[in-house]
């Protein structure tokens, strides 16, 4: 006998530590826009990336900071490397934190909103389809969209009837060639809406990337994590 027996939290902290022992925290990022602005953001904490994901094609970059290292997946999947451990902490957009949440509540830590890769999820549909009326009538609408979650309770707290069909990509496709009366989808000029016809009817919430930690991470790699949130939050709020 003798020992305490350790809790639930302590045991899966001391297995996560087991699998990668220590080595570099691992920052879980996707290419494109939340690579580019989360550059700066390292900067201003005093890391560079020497190599960009679109020319080298890695999916693990070294930093300056051999305490750091990055992982590049798809924007999608940034909340489940996260919340699984293989990253300590990552950037997603609010839009993928919310569809994530829905099938896996309350696993992940979010500290700081960083304030990049800001748009809005909007409501759009053709240019002269009559979008309040259509609402306003009652008809059953057929909205296309990635953001099932978020349009689901959108568009229950209306109180307005939706067949939800589920995309992957190429929204603005879908009420041109017949596939939906309207399409949920995030917009930021606009440029591409215009470019297929359709307008944007209503936002239904301002989207941005927020940082997220591994919450079994917090608690043992806490003296590492916590310098790098700290800058994170002081270069975003700058
Ligand atoms: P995936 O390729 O995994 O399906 P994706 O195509 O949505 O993801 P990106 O288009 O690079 O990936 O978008 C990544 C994130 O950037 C989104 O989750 C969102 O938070 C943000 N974002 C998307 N579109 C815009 C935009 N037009 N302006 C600003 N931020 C945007
Ligand atoms: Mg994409």
């Amino acid at each position: 006998p003798g020992g305490r027996v350790p809790s639930h939290g302590e045991d899966v902290a001391q297995r996560q530590e087991g699998r990668r022992s220590a080595g570099p925290l691992t920052l879980a990022l996707s290419k494109g826009r939340i690579f580019d602005e989360t550059m700066p953001l390292l900067a201003a904490a005093g890391v560079e990336v020497a190599e960009n994901p679109e020319s080298s094609r890695k999916l693990i970059l070294p930093t300056s900071d051999p305490g750091l290292r990055l992982i590049i997946v798809r924007a999608s999947d940034v909340p489940t490397y996260v919340q699984y451990g293989a990253a300590d902490f990552g950037i997603a957009g609010k839009d993928v934190l919310f569809e994530h949440a829905a099938q896996h509540p309350g696993g992940l830590y979010q500290p700081v909103d960083l304030n990049i890769a800001k748009c809005r999820l909007c409501v759009a549909v053709r240019q002269g389809f009559d979008y309040e009326a259509a609402v306003h009538q009652g008809s059953r609408l057929r909205v296309a969209t990635k953001y099932v979650q978020a349009a689901r309770e959108h568009f229950a707290a209306k109180g307005v009837y939706v067949d939800l069909i589920k995309l992957y990509g190429s929204m603005e496709l879908a009420p041109l060639v017949g596939l939906a009366d309207a399409i949920v989808d995030l917009v930021s000029t606009g440029g591409t809406l215009k470019a297929n016809n359709l307008v944007a009817v209503e936002e239904i919430v301002p989207i941005s990337s927020r940082l997220i930690v591994n919450q079994a991470s917090l608690k043992t790699r806490a003296a590492e994590l916590q310098p790098l949130i700290d800058a994170f939050a002081r270069a975003s709020a700058a």
